[in-house]
C-alpha cells in the first residue's frame, strides 16, 4: 500500500521495500486501508514476504534471548499471571505473584480462597476485584472440570473466565510449547501495525494478518521478541528510530529518524536517479 511519509519536512507518497504500488494509488486514487477482509492482492505491501523475513531475521538477531517477563514455575501460575497482567506492568505483577502463590499454590488451594482474601493479595495490580473473580473461577473450573491441570488446547482455554486468546497464546507457547496463535499485546499491536504488517486494529484480525505471513515456527518467538523491541527501541510515543535495528525496513509516519538507506528503501525511483545523476557527473 502506499504510505504517506513524513520525514522532516518531506510530505512523500512512497511504496514499502521491494513493494509493487496498488493499483489504486499508481492511478491517483484515494488508496484505502487495506483490510484482512479484502483479497491478498489488496492487502497492505507491507506484507510482501521478503520484507515480512527481513523483520523477523532482524528481530532474532537483535533480540536472540527475548522471553516471557512474568514469573511462574508452571502452567498454572502462568496463567494467573497473565490474567492479572492485564492493564498493568510485568514488573508490578512478579511483586504480587510470590506471596499469591505461597498462600495458594494449586488451582485447587485458589478455588476454596475467600474472594476478600485473593483481593487483597493483588490489589496493586488495578481492577482487583475483577481479577479475582477470574482467577477465582478459573481455579475453581480447572479443578472441577480439568482435574486440577491447566488444558493444554486453545478451546478449552478459552472457556476459562478471564481468558481470550492472548492469555491463552501466552500460555500454550510458554508453558507447553505450543504455537497456536501469535501473543498480540499492545507492543505487537503498535509495532505491527507501524511496520506495516497489519492495518487492523483488533487484537483478533491483527493476530489472523500475523499468522499469515510469520512462519508457524517462529511464532512464539516472534511475540517475545516484538515486546522487547516495544519495550527497549519502539516506544510508544517516541520510538529510538535512530538506533532501531528495523529502521531501513520501516516507513512507519511517526518514526523519530530516517537514515539514507531507509529514505532510498521507501522512494526507490529517486534513489535510483540520484544514482544515475552521481554516475553522470562522476
Ligand atoms: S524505525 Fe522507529 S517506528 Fe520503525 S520499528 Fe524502529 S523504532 Fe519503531
Amino acid at each position: 500500500m502506499a504510505k504517506v511519509i513524513r520525514a522532516g519536512k518531506h510530505t512523500t507518497r512512497a511504496k514499502s521495500v521491494g513493494a509493487k504500488a496498488p493499483a489504486a494509488a499508481a492511478s491517483g486514487r484515494r488508496a484505502t486501508r487495506p483490510s484482512a477482509r479484502k483479497g491478498a492482492a489488496e492487502r497492505s505491501a507491507g506484507r510482501n514476504p521478503e520484507r515480512v523475513q527481513a523483520i523477523v531475521a532482524t528481530l532474532a538477531a537483535a533480540y536472540p534471548q527475548a522471553e516471557c517477563a512474568l514469573h511462574h514455575r508452571n502452567a498454572w501460575e502462568l496463567l494467573v499471571a497473565t490474567i492479572l497482567s492485564a492493564q498493568c506492568t510485568d514488573v508490578r505483577v512478579n511483586m504480587v505473584t510470590p506471596e499469591l502463590f505461597r498462600r495458594y499454590p494449586t488451582p485447587q488451594d485458589l478455588a476454596a480462597a475467600p474472594l476478600p482474601a485473593i483481593e487483597e493479595l493483588i490489589r496493586t495490580t488495578g481492577f482487583y476485584h475483577n481479577k479475582a473473580v477470574s482467577i477465582s473461577g478459573a481455579a475453581k473450573k480447572i479443578t472441577a472440570e480439568f482435574a486440577g491441570q491447566v488444558p493444554r488446547d486453545m478451546a478449552a482455554l478459552l472457556t476459562l473466565p478471564g481468558v481470550a486468546r492472548k492469555t491463552a497464546n501466552v500460555v500454550l507457547g510458554v508453558a507447553f510449547g505450543i504455537a497456536d496463535g501469535i501473543v498480540v499485546d499492545t507492543h505487537v499491536q503498535r509495532i505491527s501495525r507501524r511496520l506495516d504488517v497489519t492495518a487492523e486494529e483488533d487484537p483478533k484480525r491483527i493476530e489472523q494478518d500475523l499468522m499469515a505471513v510469520i512462519p508457524r515456527p517462529e511464532w512464539i518467538a516472534f511475540s517475545h521478541r516484538v515486546i522487547a523491541h516495544g519495550r527497549q527501541t519502539c516506544i510508544a510515543r517516541k520510538p529510538k528510530c535512530d538506533v532501531c535495528p528495523l529502521e531501513r525496513l520501516c516507513y512507519s509516519q511517526d518514526k523519530t529518524y530516517w537514515s539514507d538507506a531507509a529514505k532510498d528503501a521507501a522512494h526507490p525511483a529517486a534513489a535510483a536517479a540520484k544514482k544515475s545523476a552521481n554516475r553522470r557527473a562522476g
